[in-house]
């Protein structure tokens, strides 16, 4: 970060060249550790923080801020910061980490990007005690007054920066990330990562292991550990793309199962459930206590794991997987590294090798005892979000779709990478994969008329790659060309 302070241009020419050793920095794994760290390695403050305290004020904050010309925000609240719970004001280092992938990967410019943390407080008894701590020493507040700052913000930044500012909610706690998803997506160009950059991510990975194991998407049986945000966004996609081949929707929500923290999601059980869970709570298959029992009774072709909370694919989990199925399908989303499901490793070792294995933090390929070497894929959602981020800035769209995230980076990948065991293209390669489905998605967007940037460019490929922005030094000098010297003389 130190780099980044002193020459932008040299800290993204590295990030870039080693985008696969530095993302894990950036990104998940550490950025995690960095935030629960974050007020006792703090150096120099980067990004923007709006407390409640400054309600009636945002829009002078806005006016604080160096650059006028902000295309894209993340903003989060802190209360779930990837898997490690409410860190406060320390989650900054998210929309931080975040912002660099949207230059890093997408082109965005530095200076266009605005990263936000909202302190409405924070439940975390352990920052509440920390004399580091750089946020309001109080509870949350989740009274209306939290609803009106978070108002006050959307209003203030598209009265600022303009109606087409991308606005990303990131790690926002589960219920208010359905509500402000609902609230405002009809308003205002805004999505949620965790819900609709993951569904996007984890689709891609199963329309990759598809075509791996050879049977349709609606021909696969999911069942999800975890029901929030992730798993209910990833659902609603894998329903979307199951429709698309002509299935209805009520046929394609019972090919989905979730089990959350209080067990499987049955119609008539004791705890309760919520709205967004609805269209996936079925009839019960019978006694189950256990996840194993679940995967037993419903015998899925896939399991996806987001519920945040650790090793629950357990050998057994794995097991039955590799017995149900020829290539089962294991992802195990949960970030950081050690609030994944299963490793690589074990997903690989206990089914010979058989599986499809994705996983939300980075492990490193592994060697089985016959030799082969399989390379787990990694259900990054920087996959996704700086490309659809680098086409919602560049084709002016006012509100973003549901179908955006469907136009998916599964073609991407070669026979050859699949073979390798991986599900998604090498993270190396992340610039051109983010570029084609910037491509991909401008296009879509003119073609559905939600793009309003006129006029339409007619070369798109052309159109996005002018913009992206690149690390090359700028020369400094005057602009200088020759005239014909005869006609600057009388001779
Ligand atoms: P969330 O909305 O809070 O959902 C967590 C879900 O897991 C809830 O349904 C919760 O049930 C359930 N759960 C918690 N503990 C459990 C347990 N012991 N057994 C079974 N279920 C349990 O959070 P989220 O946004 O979905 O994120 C969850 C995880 O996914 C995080 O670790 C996050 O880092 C990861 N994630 C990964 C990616 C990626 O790899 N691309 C993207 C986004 C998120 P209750 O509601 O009953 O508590
Ligand atoms: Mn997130």
């Amino acid at each position: 970060m130190g780099i980044q302070e002193r020459n932008e241009k040299l800290f993204y020419r590295v990030l870039m060249e080693d985008i696969e050793a530095l993302m894990p920095i950036v990104y998940t794994p550490t950025v995690g550790l960095a935030c629960t760290q974050y007020g006792h390695i703090f150096r120099r403050p980067k990004g923007l923080f709006i407390s409640i305290l400054d309600r009636g004020h945002i829009r002078s904050i806005l006016d604080n801020w160096p650059d006028t010309n902000v295309a894209v925000i993340v903003v989060t609240d802190g209360e779930r910061i990837l898997g490690l719970g409410d860190l406060g004001v320390y989650g900054m280092g998210i929309p931080v980490g975040k912002l660099c992938l949207y230059t890093a990967c997408a082109g965005i410019r530095p200076e266009k990007c605005l990263p936000v943390v909202i302190d409405v407080g924070t439940d975390n008894e352990t920052l509440l005690k920390d004399p580091f701590y750089m946020g309001l020493y109080q509870k949350r507040d989740r009274s209306q007054a939290y609803d009106d700052l978070i108002d006050e913000f959307m209003e203030a930044v598209v009265d600022k920066y303009g109606q087409d500012t991308l606005i990303q909610f990131e790690d926002f706690g589960n219920h208010n990330a359905f509500r402000f998803l609902r609230k405002y997506r009809e308003k205002y160009c805004t999505f949620n990562d965790d819900i609709q950059g993951t569904a996007s991510v984890a689709l891609a990975g199963l329309l990759a292991a598809q075509r791996a194991v050879g049977k349709p998407i609606t021909e696969h049986r999911v069942l999800f550990l975890g029901a929030g945000e992730a798993a209910l966004g990833i659902a609603n996609l894998i329903v979307m793309a199951m429709m698309e081949t002509g299935m209805t929707q009520a046929e394609a929500r019972k090919k989905i199962w979730m089990y959350d923290k209080d067990g499987l999601l049955v119609k008539g059980r004791q705890q309760e459930t919520d709205s967004n869970q609805e269209a996936f709570i079925h009839e019960s298959p019978g006694d189950v206590q256990s996840f194993l029992d679940a995967v037993n009774a419903i015998k899925p072709t896939a399991i996806i794991g987001v519920a945040g909370a650790g090793r629950l694919f357990t050998h057994d989990v794995i097991k039955a997987m590799g017995t149900l199925n020829e290539r089962p399908i294991i992802f195990a989303l949960s970030n950081p590294t050690n609030k994944a499901e299963c490793t690589a490793e074990e997903a690989y070792t206990l089914t010979d090798g058989r599986c499809l294995f994705a996983s939300g933090s980075p492990f490193g390929p592994v060697t089985l005892s016959d030799g082969r070497v399989l390379t787990p894929g990694q259900g990054n959602n920087a996959y996704i979000f700086p490309g659809v981020g680098l086409a919602v800035i560049l084709s002016g769209v006012r509100h973003i779709s549901d179908t955006v995230f469907l136009e998916t980076l599964a073609e991407q990948l070669t026979d050859k990478e699949l073979a390798e065991g991986r599900l998604y293209p090498p993270l190396s390669n992340i610039r051109e994969v983010s570029i084609q489905m910037a491509v991909k998605v401008v296009e879509y967007l003119y073609a559905k008329g939600m793009a309003f940037h006129y006029p339409e460019p007619v070369d798109k490929d052309a159109f996005v790659r002018a913009t992206v922005w690149k690390t090359d030094y700028e020369s400094f000098l005057p602009d200088t060309y020759d005239w014909p010297g005869r006609k600057l003389s009388t001779k």
